[in-house]
């Protein structure tokens, strides 16, 4: 059993059901266990601005599934909500999940990168990432906590 760490975000539809489904999905997965989700935060566009503020999240989810079966499995769940891939990284989605840890482990393939370079520097990930896991470790740059304490929040609101 590996401990993954799984970010949602999207900017399209009715966004926090989008996540409530997939989380239910995901915690239907065999050999899976969907452990903890973050509170959902509310945090304007990276990259084109015009288009609507993205609703993000972090999910840690127990699971036998190898990193590779866990990427086509959350691939194929955002196919399932609708996202369309036009080939164009930040644009609009529904539903966008991104594989940010799996235990410790590290993978730097062209398909899979683990931990997801975003995970430290995006204050989108690793605020919710430090709400539910203080001390988890995103290997090459510490504990979550301490990278979150670095990272400024001031564009993030959680919602209620
Ligand atoms: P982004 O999340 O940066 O907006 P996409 O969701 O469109 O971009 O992902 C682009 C590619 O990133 C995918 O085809 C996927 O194979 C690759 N990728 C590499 N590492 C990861 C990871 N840890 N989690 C999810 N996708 C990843
Ligand atoms: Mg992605």
């Amino acid at each position: 059993m590996a401990l993954s760490y799984i970010g949602l975000g999207g900017n399209l539809g009715d966004v926090c059901a989008t996540f409530s489904h997939a989380l239910a999905v995901m915690d239907g997965w065999a050999g899976s266990t969907l452990e903890k989700v973050s509170r959902t935060y509310r945090n304007p566009p990276m990259g084109p601005a015009n288009q609507p503020d993205y609703l993000n999240a972090v999910a840690a989810l127990r699971t036998t599934l190898s990193p590779l079966e866990l990427l086509d499995a959350l691939q194929g769940l955002e196919q399932a909500a609708g996202r369309i891939r036009a080939g164009r990284r930040w644009c609009a989605r529904s539903l966008d999940l991104d594989l940010l840890l799996y235990d410790e482990l590290r993978i730097d393939q062209p398909r899979l990168q683990i931990p997801h370079p975003g995970v430290h520097r995006r204050a989108f990930v690793i605020h919710p990432l430090a709400e539910i896991a203080p001390e988890a470790l995103v290997p090459g740059h510490g504990r979550a906590a301490a990278i979150a304490a670095h990272t400024d929040a001031s564009m993030l609101t959680a919602l209620l």
